[in-house]
């Protein structure tokens, strides 16, 4: 199945195409052809799966074939989305597949001023992204006209009704058209959102993709706790013993990408890094030799390597956990694509531990935590509040920063003082450490991890 086959627009394919997509999701092969007929859709589907190309592909087709009212400008399509970070990410993507369209696109969602929102509105939006709750802020401020609306989608819609959005989003709908198409997109299928369902879509086509909690059906998930001074060796370790041809690693910052490459050249691994810090020609050429199998592992940040597509990725690796829960998904979404099978590794230390959860609450799997013989975590380390860009820079004696790669001597991360004083520490540390070990024990798939030793439950 091809994208041509679907029956898109050169314009919309050649921005997928550009954007590194080669052959549609499966949530995407069943979503396109009923969107583009005009049906309402009601989709069993989580981030990771490319449902956000599956409706705004279509979604931009059908507002470029039918012609808009004549007049202002208005707000055609909306998009609603439990959170910012999802907003922002559905308005980028919005923006990449409708490049090559007269189409404008913004966003709407809170924790942000509103005025600068406000003047957007005001110069004219085909496609409105946004959360409920600042949706009706603007509506009561009236800065937004809702009655133009020929396309909704209820994006995350059981995220939606979890986070108490239902009265937003029925006060919302009750200021659009009755006339519209309606998309709607959940992982899960409870009461409220059958009702909901009910109440909103016409005849609507259902589908649903086989295994809908994971972009990465096929990526096999484990985390090993390790101590963040001995992550690199452990990732020498693991691309050694596994004998790992091509690995892509994440970091999260620039200077970690140099500094963790430089430090498995050393190992002897070939290695490159990739970020927006390096020129676009060095970029095209390590993406370019990693491809080719010339350099084994391309280390790189989360901007460089969205929309990476490099087809039957086997090993994606999270030497630093993202901050943002949804990287993780588009990180281990590198990996598991087109049908073949992935693994994503993350090298977790105890100042993770949150991201962790957080990730996994996102995801709604506990992944399987595996400790390896002789990277086992010294229980004594606390935890240390993670700093990003340039606070990051090792000061005198270290900080977070550099302890991946060795910065930080042990000892810097010990307590000192007293034994009293130690045995308190050592309390606190304990319940951390505690939490970073919660997830399940599963053993992880690979033959080679039967002989890895696991963490504590
Ligand atoms: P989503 O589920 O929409 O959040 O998408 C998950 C990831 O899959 C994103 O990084 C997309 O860029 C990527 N993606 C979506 N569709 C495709 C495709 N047809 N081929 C390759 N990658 C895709």
């Amino acid at each position: 199945m091809s994208f041509e086959s679907l029956g898109l627009r050169t314009e919309l394919l050649r921005a997928a195409s550009e954007n590194g997509y080669s052959t549609p999701t499966p949530i995407q092969t069943q979503a396109i052809p009923p969107i583009l007929e005009g049906r309402d859709l009601m989709g069993g589907a989580q981030t990771g799966t490319g449902k956000t190309a599956g409706f705004t592909l279509p979604m931009l087709q059908r507002l470029i074939e039918n012609k808009p009212q004549k007049g202002r400008r208005a707000i055609r399509a909306l998009v609603l989305t439990p959170t910012r970070e999802l907003a922002a990410q559905v308005t980028e993507s919005v923006r990449t597949y409708g490049k090559y369209l007269p189409i404008r696109t913004t966003a709407v969602f809170g924790g942000v001023s509103i005025n600068p929102q406000i003047k957007k509105l005001r110069d004219g939006v085909d496609v409105l992204v946004a959360t409920p709750g600042r949706l009706l802020d603007h509506v009561s401020q009236n800065t937004i006209d809702l009655s133009k609306v020929e396309i909704l989608v209820l994006d995350e819609a059981d995220r939606m009704l979890d986070m108490g959005f239902i009265h937003d989003i029925r006060k919302v709908l009750a200021l659009m058209p009755k006339q519209k198409q309606t998309l709607l997109f959940s992982a899960t299928f409870s009461n409220e959102i059958k009702r909901l369902a009910n109440d909103l879509l016409n005849n609507p086509e259902l589908i649903e993709v086989a295994q809908r909690n994971t972009s990465a059906e096929r990526v096999t998930q484990v985390v090993h706790p390790v101590d963040a001074k001995k992550k690199r060796k452990l990732l020498s370790k693991l691309i050694g013993s596994g004998n790992w041809k091509q690995v892509l690693v994440f970091a999260r910052t620039k200077r970690n990408c140099d500094r963790l490459a430089q430090s498995l050249i050393k190992d002897g691994l070939d290695a490159a890094a990739i970020h927006g810090g390096k020129s676009q020609g060095a970029r095209t050429k390590a993406l370019a030799h990693f491809k080719s199998g010339k350099v084994r592992v391309l280390v790189a940040t989360d901007i460089a390597a969205r929309g990476l597509d490099i087809s039957q990725l086997p090993h994606v690796v999270n030497y630093e956990l993202p901050h943002v829960p949804e990287d993780y998904v588009h990180r281990i979404g590198r990996t598991g694509r087109a049908g073949h099978e992935g693994e994503a590794v993350s090298l977790v230390c105890i100042d993770e531990a949150k991201l962790l959860k957080d990730i996994e609450r996102l995801i709604k799997i506990e992944i399987p935590r595996v400790v390896i013989e002789n990277f086992e975590v010294d229980p004594t380390i606390k935890a240390q509040p993670i700093t990003m860009g340039r606070q990051q820079q090792p000061r005198r004696g270290g900080n977070h920063q550099g302890r991946g790669q060795g910065a930080n001597k042990p000892s810097q991360r010990r307590r000192s003082g007293s034994a009293k004083k130690q045995a308190n520490g050592n309390k606190k540390k304990t319940s951390s450490s505690a939490s970073l070990y919660k997830g399940s024990s599963k053993q992880a798939q690979s033959t080679d991890r039967s002989r890895h030793q696991h963490s504590p439950v």
